[in-house]
């Protein structure tokens, strides 16, 4: 399975303006190569393809010079996203009947990274036991390995954010099993203040440090919209701001790798409400929940539990707030009705742990379970 290892790199000023350069040029590229394709699909309505894109390099390499200082992997990968954007458009075109926006070209900002597809072989090459790593066409850039690269690597991606610069290598991992284990939870998530509750009846917070900067974060935002749009003091705002919400998305980042290491170590199945169900995000809006990232979320729990060889199942979320987990009794009650008595079994429940033994429950139950409920035995 492929891991990614982010890590922050260092470069000197020169270094810098040359990462800022071969990123302008990977942009310029990126909407030329978008350019030719979507005139010859507009005036002939035909496709230019990736290796007639790629054999046209060469000539792009001869006639501007600035570009044969890029590694020309780099230039293909560009290249490349063109191309899985075309796809992407021709997918959308079939899905949606004939009614699909064009992919976008890339203003300054819009484009924020390029990578070295085959960083393994050729590009990149990490040296002095990682305190530094070797780009072609930038030279040898510091970085901090916080923590070690594993595995085999395939890709580099440079990446810049706000004012930083960071390199995602991509690499060939092990799956890490751990000792199988029969235990099982069901999980609700998000109902304020708790990111998620079990059924077991655990409650999880999302940390005080994190809701901090979620302040900090509106404070902010309203601090930007008094300020007069395009003056200095504006875009000096907008920047504190830019730096807040990435803050805050690598807090709420940590907290969920956290949250999904915790679950994965204790149970051998962990069964969710569906996301994809449609109308979920609607339910989830009327909970008060708009920003607790609950794809990423799942999508990190689904990543760990795969590498240490254990089970999520996601189920349809179709009335698990309502259920009575004991005898099925179905009822509609206000969301502020934290705790009541079933009026059929007289069972006390707290409504978001009911709601995770339903949740539990279906695993068991609903076609998608079945896989669930063959590992749990
Ligand atoms: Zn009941």
């Amino acid at each position: 399975m492929r891991k990614a290892f982010k890590y922050r790199l260092y470069p000197t000023k020169p270094q810098a303006r040359d990462l800022e350069r071969t990123l302008e040029l990977c942009r310029q590229l990126y909407n030329a190569a978008l350019q030719e394709r979507r005139e010859a699909y507009k005036k002939a309505g035909k496709t230019v393809g990736f290796y007639e894109q790629k054999r046209s390099l060469l000539e792009v390499r001869a006639a501007l010079p600035e570009y044969k200082r890029i590694h020309s992997q780099v230039l293909q990968d560009v290249l490349q996203r063109v191309d899985r954007a075309f796809q992407g458009f021709f997918r959308r075109l079939k899905g949606r009947k004939g009614k699909a926006g064009f992919p976008r070209f890339k203003g300054k900002g819009r484009y924020d990274s390029f990578t070295f597809p085959q960083a393994y072989a050729t590009g990149v090459k990490l040296q002095e036991g990682g305190k530094r790593v070797l780009l072609h066409g930038i030279g040898s850039v510091k970085v901090k390995l916080h923590r070690p690269l594993e595995g085999k690597l395939k890709t580099a991606t440079l990446k810049r954010e706000g004012e930083g610069w960071y390199i995602v290598f991509v690499c060939e991992v092990e799956p890490k099993p751990l000792p199988p284990s029969d235990r099982a939870v069901g999980i609700d998530l998000g109902t304020n203040p708790h990111f998620l509750i079990t059924s077991e009846g655990e409650k999880v917070e999302a940390p005080r440090r994190y809701q901090k900067t979620q302040e900090k974060l509106a404070k902010k935002q309203k601090e930007l919209s008094r300020k007069r749009r395009g003056s200095r003091r504006y875009l000096k705002t907008k920047k504190q701001l830019a730096k807040l919400h990435r803050k805050v998305a690598r807090q709420r980042r940590d907290f969920h790798h956290k949250v999904a290491r915790s679950l994965v170590n204790r149970y051998g199945t962990i069964v969710h409400e569906d996301l994809n169900v449609l109308g979920l995000a609607r339910s989830y809006l009327a909970k008060g929940v708009h920003d607790a990232g609950w794809a990423q979320f799942l999508f990190i729990l689904a990543y760990k539990a795969e590498e240490a060889g254990r089970r999520v199942v996601g189920v349809d979320p179709k009335h698990t707030s309502q259920d009575c987990p004991v005898c099925g009794h179905r009822e509609k009650r206000p969301l502020w009705v934290r705790e009541f008595t079933c009026p059929t079994c007289g069972t006390l429940l707290h409504r978001d742990v009911a709601a995770a033994q339903n949740v539990l429950a279906r695993a068991w139950a609903g076609p998608s379970g079945k896989g669930a409920a063959e590992a749990a035995t």
